[in-house]
């Protein structure tokens, strides 16, 4: 899993600079959930989260309950929600034991939950999770009344908020985001009904932030923004944020190759005249996207060197004829900036037709990682 020849850079700076853009564009009373799910994106859980906390984040976000314990063992003090839940017995005590804060989506668990709480002798606060149409988790609108009726009848949990996700905000002028607005005003309706005073209900992810300010209620949920991506490749924002994780590796061999040489597995590219090329220390195994293979571009000596031939397990070939001075040994930038250019996650993300989220879970994931602090 070690390739010692690259490494990923993570620049903590940048994400509490993101934070602080985040604050700008919500009221200075919104509260804010950092989003730490799959190892804070690839950044790493524990540096990420220690960031947030030391820059006043409100609470923090993953998905599920060894990551929640994995910061509390490491010192976490705010309050973590877990996204995706919890279920039985054992995992509701641990909840109560390191004060938690589940997201709850039916009733049975939030029995079993209740059930531990009153055995410990504590009041559990809780988020319910409701679906306004992004068709995963959560109980229908419909239900909201009923279900949070039934909730506040187990009187050793208290409902703090109601949540819901967004499926389409990163989208242009989305009548879709505005019925789900519209949706969720109505779950909160409900609940205002059974008498709940509910002041961190929470509907936006990083797309709902920058482009449905309707959308951000009394607490918003970055993820993708703190680190500095976008939602899509695509997505307008007029919000100045900063990539925080960089991938560098090196060039292992300069040479020059005849007109009509192939190169890499399947011959998928052919030297059109003499070219230079140079074999770069990172591929797939690494988690380079495959599907960057003859499109995307890599940085050395602060230029954009087009990828050729299909990206190895380990290597990854460019072509570095318009770039003088090439030598084995010279860093290559696969993701960041070296000197005037930038390649940034949706850059990567666009050659490889998806989403700049993956392309960190991936780099992120296979690397030995520094940290700028
Ligand atoms: C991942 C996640 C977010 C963050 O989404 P981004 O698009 O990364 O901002 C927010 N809320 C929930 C429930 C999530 O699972």
């Amino acid at each position: 899993m070690i390739n010692d020849h690259n490494k990923v850079i993570i620049d903590l700076k940048a994400l509490a600079h993101n934070l602080n853009e985040i604050k700008k564009l919500v009221k200075p009373c919104t509260r804010i959930m950092g989003i730490v799910k799959s190892d804070a994106y690839g950044h790493g859980l524990l540096p990420v989260s220690q960031t947030l906390e030391t820059n006043n984040i409100d609470c923090l976000g993953v998905a599920c309950l060894f990551e929640a314990l994995e910061l509390r063992k490491k010192g976490i003090k705010v309050p973590v929600i877990i996204l995706n839940g919890i279920r039985t017995r054992d995992e509701s005590r641990a909840v109560v034991q390191n004060n938690l804060t589940p997201v709850l989506f039916d009733l049975t668990s939030a029995e079993t939950l209740a059930r531990e709480s009153a055995g410990q002798g504590k009041k559990t606060p809780v988020h319910l999770k409701l679906d306004t149409g992004m068709g995963r988790l959560g109980i229908s609108c419909a239900d909201a009344g009923d279900y949070i009726r039934r909730i506040i009848a187990l009187k050793s949990l208290t409902i703090e908020a109601l949540i819901s996700h967004l499926s389409s905000a990163d989208e242009v002028e989305n009548d879709f985001t505005e019925e789900q607005i519209r949706q969720f005003d109505r779950a909160i309706a409900a609940g205002r009904s059974t008498g709940l005073d509910l002041p961190f209900n929470s509907l936006a992810n990083s797309a709902g932030i920058m482009a449905y300010k309707k959308s951000h209620y009394g607490m918003v949920r970055p993820g993708i923004m703190l680190y500095g991506g976008l939602p899509s490749p695509g997505f307008i924002s007029s919000a100045r944020i900063k990539p925080a994780m960089s991938f560098k590796g090196r060039v292992l061999q300069v040479r020059d190759l005849p007109d009509q040489t192939p190169i890499s597995y399947g011959r998928t590219y052919y030297t059109k005249g003499p070219r230079r090329i140079a074999v770069l220390s990172a591929g797939y195994g690494d988690g380079l996207p495959i599907s960057i293979s003859n499109m995307g571009k890599v940085l050395i000596e602060g230029k954009k060197a087009p990828i050729v031939g299909r990206i190895c397990m380990n290597l990854t070939i460019c072509d570095i004829s318009d770039i003088r001075k090439v030598e084995p040994g010279d860093e290559s930038v696969f993701l960041g900036s070296q000197r005037d250019e930038t390649i940034t996650g949706d850059d990567m993300a666009s050659w490889a037709d998806t989403i700049s989220y993956d392309i960190f879970c991936s780099i992120g994931r296979q690397n030995i990682k520094e940290y700028i602090r």
